[in-house]
């Protein structure tokens, strides 16, 4: 089994604790406006001969293991970031599992937008989960993601049942996911939760826009202003308010 991987990041250190390696994998079920890594949303196909990296379980290990000195000593480990990692569950499921063997620590970043059988089976593997949370009303999630989000309601409730360590990833999209009412129904449906460490509210930020150009991919974001530093602590301090923990990047 090949994990089709768009990059590799050394010495990351807002993709879980420490300093971490993080494996950017390719694919992704959405297609959000904001996109930061539109380049790693395309699904792979066996004839598509692209730029991807292919690794199998081996090899990935080592690549692992080449860090495993800066990952001690900071707490840190690997992070399967993408794109959507649970779009490759067998390949995510080995090398979670090889990493397990030896004790290196392991998150997830993830859309949540996975079958309830894949999510399932994946979720007793990880260490920690990277959940994202964009928009909570269905119709406006689908509008500005390309999917609905019912399954990753469903999926982040598991996460809850089984008490697996949650950090959430809120990117705050001006006009899109800041209004008062999102944010109030984000509030209400984490404060319902018991497993959520942080919430990291992510402001949006143009710095992907190259990128766009690059793969030739049309960028909806165009008009899009960022965020002022009072309206970003105004939203912080929606959630530290309704006793939540809350930061602002991550
Ligand atoms: S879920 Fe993440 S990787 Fe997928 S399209 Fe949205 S922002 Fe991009």
């Amino acid at each position: 089994m090949l994990g089709v991987i768009s990059n590799i990041q050394r010495f990351t250190v807002h993709d879980g604790p420490g300093i971490r390696l993080t494996v950017f994998m390719q694919g992704c079920p959405l297609s959000c406006w904001w996109c930061h890594n539109p380049e790693c949303i395309k699904h792979h196909n066996a004839d598509d001969n692209s730029e991807h990296l292919r690794y199998n379980v081996k090899e990935l290990m080592k690549e692992i293991r080449k860090e495993l000195i800066f990952m001690d000593e900071s707490g840190g480990g690997v992070t399967f970031s993408g794109g959507e990692p649970m779009m490759q569950p067998i390949f995510l499921s080995e090398i979670l599992d090889a990493c397990k063997k030896e004790d290196i620590h392991t998150a997830v970043d993830t859309s949540g937008l996975v079958s309830t059988d894949t999510f399932d089976s994946l979720v007793d593997k990880a260490d920690l989960f990277l959940y994202d949370l964009k928009v909570i009303d269905n119709a406006l999630h689908q509008k500005y993601t390309g999917a609905s989000n019912t399954l990753i309601l469903k999926n982040l409730k598991t996460l809850n049942d089984q008490q697996k360590k949650v950090i959430i990833r809120m990117p705050l999209i001006p006009g899109m996911t800041d209004s008062k009412q999102n944010i109030d129904d984000v509030i209400k449906l984490l404060s319902q939760l018991s497993n959520i460490k942080n919430i990291n509210l992510l402001p949006y930020h143009s710095i992907a826009e190259g990128k766009y150009t690059k793969f030739n991919i049309p960028y909806k974001m165009k008009d899009v202003k960022v965020l002022s530093e009072d309206k970003i602590t105004e939203i912080k301090n929606l959630f530290t308010n309704a006793g939540l923990n809350a930061s602002i990047g991550g």
